[in-house]
């Protein structure tokens, strides 16, 4: 049974690439039949930022891909919050110390940053490894008896022994396999002096813990992955399947996606809203639409077709396509595959969803609002969109479009509009159309003029859905009011 885990930091909101992380261990697990875990990794209290954890949650709710097993719905292997599991990282650094897998150590900070300041003029770097832990203040260094006395003293880390000389090798699905020289390692701190767990150290006892069969997270996590290994064979464990993601890069392909640059250019970086910051949600995509495209950042699904739905993907999921270079993250695309998701739900669907983008509609046409929305879907990119695409259905237009006038003034104005009229009184709106033809060929005037007018009247430029639907719903009085602001104010 396949078991995989997101595992986030609550230090702030979760960005795009957090949320792609989120989605590849879903589909992953939904691909396998297996287990989606969330795990929070909230052990570095300095960084921990208050309401992450809730935003994380309602992020995954909103994307309809909740965990199986995470810190509010509980589950076998909990708790999921790594800062209610102290009892377990004490329990399992004495296993590594007992084995001289990890030591002590009491240098000070001091101490230290002397240290490096001395080996990075001399020879250019500072590790504290197996090359110059001797000259530390650590339990390798001291007796057993001072050990005991400096430990009761004041707080002390635990260090990772990393044997030197050797390679370590580990793999990843996308990779293949990775190969470190130990010598470029550090004896990484795996507690640290206030008792918590390091990253490393409390991310590989848990994974290990709540059977995690495959890790899949961000490429940025790529150089802890030998130190992982490592900690896997101190402990005599089989080390899970690996799996990192490439980066998301912004629209140029210089560089990583950041909040600046989504600010700068207009586009969100966060899923829902963070305090003043919008989100994907609240500009409007559909959260299947917004999965479908970040699904796309470093997965090249096997079939042509882009649009996809969560189910779909679950079943066509499949690591080996899943690229090693940097996916450059593009808006248009997003808001191509949003557009499309959009035109495929009925406008009940929409009404139902999003009723208070269609609040005003509603209370002026009740059940004639879905005949309003499926007029104007086909035109909506974004959800928010609704509100000004139905616009022309609640107010009449204050503006015309000069290009639009123009295109208009071409024709003689107050002669069309009153045909128009003429044929409104005698045919209601009903084979308005026919009424234009015939009444166009008695005068010599074209169907396009009467078209064009009309539109114009209604909507203030030459754009918007079928001009003759829109009529119907419109009415008579309204259509006839509107046409004759514009043949007034063009006299
Ligand atoms: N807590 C790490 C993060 O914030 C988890 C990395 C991992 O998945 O191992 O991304």
């Amino acid at each position: 049974m396949e078991r995989v885990r997101f595992a986030p930091s609550p230090t702030g909101p979760l960005h795009i690439g957090g949320l792609r992380t989120a989605l590849f261990n879903y589909l992953y697990a939904r691909k396998h039949k297996g287990v989606f875990v969330l795990r929070v990794e909230d052990t570095d209290l300095n960084r921990k930022v208050e309401n992450s954890e809730a935003y994380i949650h309602e992020s995954l709710a909103w994307c309809n891909i909740s965990p199986d097993e995470d810190p509010i719905k509980g589950g076998e292997y909990g708790p999921y919050r790594q800062s209610e599991r102290g009892d377990i990282y004490q329990k399992y650094i004495k296993v590594l110390l007992d084995k001289g897998k990890a030591y002590y150590a009491f240098d000070s900070g001091e101490a230290l940053a002397a240290a490096r300041e001395k080996d990075e003029k001399e020879k250019g770097g500072f590790k504290y490894n197996a090359q110059n832990r001797m000259r530390f203040d650590n339990s390798l260094t001291n007796t057993d008896k001072e050990t005991a006395e400096k430990i009761l003293e004041s707080n002390t880390v635990v260090r990772l022994k990393v044997a030197p000389g050797v390679d370590v090798m580990a793999s990843d699905l996308v990779r293949g396999s990775v190969r470190v020289n130990n010598n470029e390692l550090e004896d990484k701190i795996l507690m640290k002096k206030d008792g918590m767990p390091t990253y490393h150290f409390a991310n590989v006892v848990d994974d290990y813990l709540m059977k995690i069969t495959t890790v899949i997270r961000g490429e940025e996590w790529l150089p802890s992955l030998p130190i992982h290994q490592l900690l896997y064979e101190a402990f005599g464990w089989d080390s899970p399947k690996f799996m990192h993601l490439p980066l998301i890069l912004n629209p140029s392909g210089k560089g990583k996606l950041s909040k600046r640059d989504g600010d700068k250019n207009g586009y969100p970086v966060f899923p829902i809203q963070w305090k003043e910051t919008l989100g994907y949600r609240e500009a409007g995509f559909l959260p299947e639409a917004h999965l479908n495209y970040i699904a796309q950042l470093g997965w090249s699904p096997k079939r042509e077709e882009e649009l996809m739905s969560l189910s779909d993907m679950e079943n066509e999921f499949d690591v080996s396509n899943v690229q090693k270079g940097g996916a450059r993250f593009d808006l248009e695309k997003a808001r191509w595959i949003n557009q499309q998701h959009l035109t495929k739900l009925s406008a009940v669907q929409i009404i139902e969803r999003y009723p208070d983008q269609v609040a005003a509609l509603n209370a002026i046409y009740g059940e004639k609002t879905a005949a309003i929305v499926e007029l104007v879907k086909e035109r909506l990119v974004l959800v928010n969109d609704l509100k000004t695409t139905t616009e022309i259905f609640i107010k009449d237009p204050i503006e015309y479009d000069p290009k639009s006038m123009k295109r208009i003034s071409k024709f003689d104005v107050k002669q069309v509009g009153e045909l128009i009229k003429a044929c409104i009184e005698i045919h209601e709106i009903i084979d308005l159309k026919d009424a234009f033809v015939q009444k166009g060929e008695e005068h010599g005037i074209g169907l396009g003029a009467f078209m064009q007018l009309t539109r114009v009247a209604i909507v203030g430029s030459l754009s918007g859905p079928d001009l003759f639907e829109m009529l119907k719903i419109l009415g008579k009085s309204v259509t006839l009011k509107r046409l004759d602001r514009l043949i007034n104010i063009t006299l």
